[in-house]
């Protein structure tokens, strides 16, 4: 992408490693659904969020942020300040999943995050808290390092009505946690799981990719959730973006086509780079996903013999974005419940380098925070060369404009 800007120049930014599919890509879009919006058009994208009228898509994955403090001090994490404000009362998040519910809703699935959730005593109330004001689903998005000590405390979220983990996981050797989280905590991430599989809590494994790193873990990670299948629903790629605390620096962007193409070396053609589809519910460049359908005591991607006309005709927008091709599966089986399998998803977040205002406009993941406000999860962590904030952590900044 050819950018210019009048006080710092042109530059390139490196896109995608294959022009084909990167066109197939782009041409592979959904009628949007919008969403009603929240806030006036003031200043243009991306500074008028809340929602503002422009954004084309509703919000099939809200986020709230209980906390902003942490157990852990990851060099690659998108929290940046020093001082963080002080967690948002339960009242302040009981309002929050109101604003959900009326703009969302009525039934949504919600994200949990923070921060580091699990050191707030007051999970379990907070989760009742999601649960009684309508969300379908409640997941808890935790670097595993309480739940992997206390299967006490996992329990009473499961109590609570949570109904899965979205785990940090960043790969089978331990020197990429050290590399990646500042510390080796390796076996308490398997402990996590091993505390999930006992407490029948699915695990979405979440990997934050990083070249250099751990890119080349991809296919035994995928392995490692095909052999846990009865703990691991899910897994979640995510290709490290320039936010916060993190600064790429000579590393490279890795995009959908780079994860897509890594994976297919990694397994040995088992999974193929044209497996990965866009997501309909959002820009096509967002997101690329497959679902690994157990078949004959092996897997094979679903998406290989799906039809572009059966996938537009069997697409439920309302699917949260990792489980769009695992729902086509279900809808076609009479009981509903999907054989096992592996959802697959890779999400390629934009930074200050790589933001591109027409995928932001429609984006489907949004953060709410405490002043009513939603904000596209790319921009709400879009940071500058000193981890500088476009959008505060935790709202507060002006009271939201209701519809
Ligand atoms: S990202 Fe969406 S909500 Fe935010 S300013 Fe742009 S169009 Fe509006």
């Amino acid at each position: 992408m050819a950018k210019s800007c009048p006080e710092h120049g042109c530059f390139d930014v490196y896109m995608w490693p294959d022009a084909a599919q990167y066109e197939w890509f782009c041409g592979y879009t959904f009628s949007s659904i919008s969403r009603v919006p929240q806030m006036k058009t003031v200043a243009g994208c991306p500074h008028d969020c809340g929602l503002c009228p422009s954004h084309a898509r509703r919000i099939t994955l809200p986020e709230i942020e209980v906390t902003w403090r942490c157990n852990l001090a990851c060099p690659v994490c998108f929290m940046s300040d020093r001082h963080v404000p002080p967690d948002p009362s339960l009242d302040e998040i009981r309002r929050m999943v109101e604003t959900i519910r009326n703009f969302d809703g009525p039934c949504f699935p919600l994200q949990i995050t923070g921060g580091e959730p699990t050191i707030r005593h007051d999970l379990p109330e907070i989760i009742e808290i999601v649960g009684l004001e309508g969300a379908s689903a409640v997941e808890l998005n935790t670097n595993g390092l309480i739940i992997g000590e206390d299967i006490k405390y996992l329990r009473a979220l499961k109590n609570a009505g949570l109904t899965n983990i979205y785990l940090q996981f960043d790969g089978l050797d331990p020197s990429t946690t050290k590399v990646l989280r500042g510390r080796d905590v390796f076996s308490t991430k398997l402990r996590a799981i091993e505390n999930c599989r006992k407490e029948k809590i699915p695990v979405i494994l979440s990997v934050t990719i990083v070249e250099g790193v751990n890119e080349m873990e991809l296919g035994r990670i995928i392995g490692f959730a095909m052999d846990n299948l009865d703990a691991v629903h899910g897994l979640a790629l995510q290709p490290a973006f320039v936010s916060g605390r993190f600064e790429l620096e000579k590393r490279m962007h890795l995009s959908v086509g780079d994860v897509a193409r890594l994976i297919s070396d990694q397994t040995e053609g088992m999974i193929k780079a044209t497996d990965f589809w866009p997501v309909g519910s959002s820009h096509p460049l967002c997101y690329g996903s497959t679902y690994l359908l157990q078949e004959n005591g092996g897997f094979v991607p679903f998406t290989r013999h799906l039809k572009e006309e059966d996938y537009r005709r069997n697409f439920n927008s309302t699917s949260p974005q990792g489980a769009v091709f695992m729902d086509i599966v279900a809808d076609s089986f009479p009981s509903k419940t999907p054989p096992p399998g592996l959802p697959i998803l890779i999400m390629e977040y934009m930074d200050a380098w790589t933001m591109d205002l027409e995928r932001v406009r429609e984006c489907n993941l949004a953060v709410t925070l405490s002043d009513g406000s939603s904000i596209p999860f790319c921009v709400y962590h879009l940071t500058d060369n000193t981890g500088k904030r476009l959008y505060p952590h935790g709202g507060r900044r002006r009271h939201v404009a209701c519809a």
